[in-house]
């Protein structure tokens, strides 16, 4: 007798459904947060000779030397605090929460925020438990402190800015929350190069403060490459769970270069911070939209009849993200990334033709 997947798979990986990417050919891609610029030529050639040269039959550095004093170097990380690196920031979390997942262990962030906290707890096996946001989207420390209190969290995850949300949330509200946390708190600094603000310069403060970055938003989403900066009491124990050769050479010996050319990718997010103003008072002047301002390199929007809105920008070749119908606090929620002058342009005529028909019909 054949064996059934539902005889040996736990009751929690079944009822999960897969991460859906939706196909994009052909479309304007304003749905995953990339970046719209690619490197520019010389760069290309840069990297296309380092891909040629690079040892393919030998198994990556495991300690990634080279990239790790680069990004040390690129991120001013603060002295005496040790990185952990990642395939994508995606896998860090994922280290974090094998390594704290003790019979019980409970992970915590709010709601809505990154879905992958939630799955990944779930992969894990612990316990998760989402506080609800305020009305506006910002955190609720009251509420957050009485949930560490009620559930004892080994961990914290809170995104600053957040996704989908866009905001950054208070600072003095996030301290308390440090301070009041039980466990780690890991702020995840994803959308970092856009928000000119971070917690990095606080890890000295805060002994249970980890936080993490990815190069996926900066532009080298498909490099997949995520970092978590903090003490090396708690690094060197997510090392043990970081399998040996995570970071591919390719991956390593090309962010290594594109990270030594700073300045294209911090041109280029200046540039994408530049359209996110311009986009925002365009969204803001059009009559159905509700816009709610963005720290990150997307924007989240309301309006009526979202899922038919989002089914006609997709008939118009535009792909965003419909958050309709994931979190009721994201009712007629929609979010768009930020993309070149043309592309934002081509969304808003789309959206534009999208809201008269739903309108009209
Ligand atoms: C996109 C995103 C990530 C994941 O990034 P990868 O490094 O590509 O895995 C992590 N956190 C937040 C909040 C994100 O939006």
């Amino acid at each position: 007798m054949a064996i059934k997947p539902e005889s040996l798979i736990r009751p929690e990986i079944l009822d999960l459904k897969a991460y859906h990417v939706p196909p994009a050919r052909g479309m304007v891609k304003l749905d995953a947060m990339e970046n719209p610029y690619g490197l520019p030529e010389d760069l290309q050639r840069e990297v296309g000779a380092i891909a040629g040269e690079a040892a393919l039959n030998r198994y990556p550095d495991p300690g990634a030397g080279a990239l790790k004093a680069r990004l040390r170097e690129v991120l001013a990380l603060p002295r005496g605090m040790e990185v952990l690196l990642g395939n994508g920031s995606d896998e860090v979390i994922q280290i974090i929460a094998l390594a704290c997942a003790k019979p019980g262990a409970v992970i915590l962030s709010v709601e809505p925020t990154f879905v992958m906290f939630r799955m990944i707890a779930t992969f894990a096996g612990t316990g998760y438990v989402g506080v609800p946001l305020r009305e506006d989207f910002s955190l609720d420390a009251e509420a957050t402190v009485a949930a560490l209190e009620a559930h004892r969290p080994a961990v914290v995850f809170l995104a600053y800015p957040n996704n989908p949300t866009g905001n950054l949330f208070d600072e003095q509200a996030m301290e308390r929350i440090i301070e009041s946390a039980p466990g780690l708190v890991v702020v995840d600094e994803a959308y970092h190069a856009f928000a000119g603000a971070s917690f990095l310069d606080r890890l000295a403060r805060f002994p249970n403060l980890l936080v993490m970055r990815t190069l996926s938003k900066l532009g080298l989403a498909g490099l997949r490459l995520g970092l978590l900066a903090g003490r090396g009491e708690w690094i060197e124990q997510f090392e043990k769970l970081r399998l040996p050769y995570n970071v591919s050479t390719l991956t390593q010996a090309v962010a290594e270069r594109v990270l030594g050319r700073g300045d294209v990718l911090a041109d280029q997010a200046a540039a994408i911070r530049r359209e996110r103003e311009a986009l925002f008072s365009t969204l803001q002047g059009i009559a159905g939209v509700t816009t709610y301002p963005s720290r990150a390199n997307f924007i989240l929007f309301r309006v009526n009849r979202a899922d038919d809105v989002f089914r006609g920008l997709k008939s118009h070749g535009v792909l965003i993200k419909n958050l309709h119908g994931s979190h009721p606090m994201l009712a007629g929620c929609l979010r768009v990334t930020v993309g070149t002058p043309e592309e934002n342009g081509l969304f808003v005529a789309a959206l534009g033709k999208c809201l008269a028909e739903t309108r009209a019909a």
